[in-house]
């Protein structure tokens, strides 16, 4: 079969791609919101908190991949059902991790943005389901995933006709520790030389710790991402998953308070 390779371009730049009024890929946007999904009142609080605070979208687990199968595994469909109640309050899209293609459908009527995860970026059969998908997808780098083959993961979304692909930076796996991941941000400048697809980047899972998601948020933006995915919790010592790297609603919002002026620094702005 001839090799296509639809995500890369040498002489396009950028190419937005578009959900709810905003253009991902222009203005630099914040998702942002908790691990998963604990409860209708949770998510809800959130939607507001991150509402108030400012954010492009609201993120939210529903369906969980847990390193262990004792661990808190998401409220599956439950967890969509609030999601979307929290965004038809706020206004703001949603974004939620897809485990397996038979939950498609539930997400096509759902959810904004389908969310592939890191331990999931070489799940072919799952990548070529969303590939058929008229949502846009954020496809997560995987743990040990060379950039080579986080854009052909992208290529299997593509090569069935879905073009709307999103690349997310979580950081890899490194001999290194001190963090939970190694943020590789040489990548995003790689990413963005190699294809024209938006290039996000999440410090949350990278750092595994909330008091470095500020310093990386603000050198993710500086090297050119066009944006972020960020764990904020209304109560992260709560928080049923990944509470040590969620920021609490109010240092979120110093956060965004910070990212503006750097955003004006590069030439961009924040998409609120
Ligand atoms: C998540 O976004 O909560 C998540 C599980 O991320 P990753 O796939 O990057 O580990
Ligand atoms: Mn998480």
């Amino acid at each position: 079969m001839k090799q296509v390779h639809k995500t890369y371009s040498t002489h396009e730049r950028t190419r937005p791609i578009m959900v709810g009024n905003h253009q991902i890929g222009k203005d630099i946007v914040v998702i942002a919101g908790p691990c998963s999904v604990e409860s209708q009142d949770q998510i809800l609080t959130a939607a507001r908190q991150m509402k108030a605070a400012g954010a492009t979208m609201l993120r939210g687990g529903a369906f969980k991949p847990r390193s262990s199968p004792y661990s808190f595994q998401g409220l599956g469909e439950r967890g969509i059902r609030f999601l979307y109640a929290a965004k038809e309050e706020t206004g703001l899209p949603i974004v939620s991790e897809l485990m397996t293609p038979d939950h498609l459908p539930l997400f096509e009527q759902y959810v904004d943005v389908i969310q592939i995860g890191a331990r999931n970026m070489q799940n072919y059969d799952l990548l070529k389901a969303v590939g058929r998908s008229h949502l846009p997808v954020l496809l997560k780098r995987g743990l040990s995933a060379r950039v080579d083959e986080f854009l052909l993961a992208a290529e299997y979304i593509m090569a069935e006709g879905n073009d709307q692909v999103i690349l997310c930076e979580r950081g890899i796996r490194t001999f290194e520790t001190a963090t939970r991941s190694t943020l590789d941000l040489s990548a995003v400048p790689v990413l963005k030389e190699k294809t024209y697809l938006p290039v996000i980047v999440d410090p949350s899972h990278a750092a595994g710790r909330y008091d470095l998601v500020a310093p990386l948020s603000k050198a993710a933006i500086a090297v050119g991402a066009d944006g972020l995915i960020i764990e904020v919790h209304p109560n992260p010592k709560e928080a049923l998953c990944d509470g040590p790297q969620s920021l609490t609603p109010k240092r979120y919002g110093d956060l965004i308070n910070s990212l503006v002026p750097l955003a004006a620094s590069t030439g961009r702005q924040l998409a609120l």
